[in-house]
């Protein structure tokens, strides 16, 4: 998951880009609007976080040119101290949440996870490797024509799987995205949990698609 946070306060920068890097998150940062802005529309993110008052251009600004140009990742406004007039326009420009600064990072986190959460559903069709399809918005999934019976949990891993196709996701982060939890030395449970997915997924096709890479994780792939 890609994270654009469009900040000027070099400090405030530092300690989000920190704090969701550690969670798991890829993050990018801009510290002038314009760039902020040139980032968003060149690049794909899963969200922006965007502050209000920036030099080049401000977060209204930005919030409206993404959204003009068909730009639908989630936007997580910072913005000042009981500033109503602030949220009320954000809402008009299609913000979709806020947060007051200053703020505990643990709250930025969950508001960050609930609205990935929420989007996880939009995006076109369903997603598809090879005979296997998944469509994230009506929960199915579909290999050789056959409908898979899975889990809520097994339905969420083979998702992530699949969305990050081709990359070597690790048992650690995998935990994280599927549980939201953080696994310190315990990971068996997401070893587990593949086990029990690759029965349904891959166990009655000749071809398999999750695949083990040795001290590293697991990745989903046509090989
Ligand atoms: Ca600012």
């Amino acid at each position: 998951m890609r994270i654009l946070i469009v900040e000027d306060e070099v400090k405030t920068a530092a300690y989000l880009r920190k704090g969701l890097s550690e969670s798991g998150f890829v993050v990018d940062t801009a510290g002038r609007g314009d760039d902020g802005l040139h980032l968003a529309l060149t690049q794909d993110y899963d969200l922006v976080v965007l502050d209000v008052g920036l030099p080049g251009c401000d977060g209204w600004t930005i919030l409206r040119s993404l959204r003009q140009a068909g730009r639908e990742s989630p936007v997580l406004f910072l913005t000042a101290r009981d500033s109503v007039p602030d949220r009320v326009k954000g809402l008009e420009s299609g913000a979709d949440d806020y947060l007051v600064k200053p703020f505990a990072f643990s709250e930025l986190l969950a508001r960050v996870r609930t609205l990935l959460r929420r989007n996880s559903g939009r995006g076109p069709g369903p997603l598809q490797v090879g005979d296997l399809e998944l469509d994230v918005t009506r929960h199915r999934a579909v290999r050789g024509g056959q409908r898979l019976d899975l889990t809520p949990k097994e339905f969420a891993l083979l998702s992530l799987l699949v969305r990050r196709q081709g990359e070597v996701l690790s048992r650690t982060l995998i935990a994280e995205q599927v549980w939201d939890m953080h696994f310190d030395s315990d990971t068996n449970v997401v070893d587990v949990a593949v086990r029990r997915l690759r029965g349904k997924v891959d166990d009655p096709f000749p071809a398999k698609l999750i695949h083990t890479v040795r001290g590293l994780g697991y990745v989903l792939e046509e090989r």
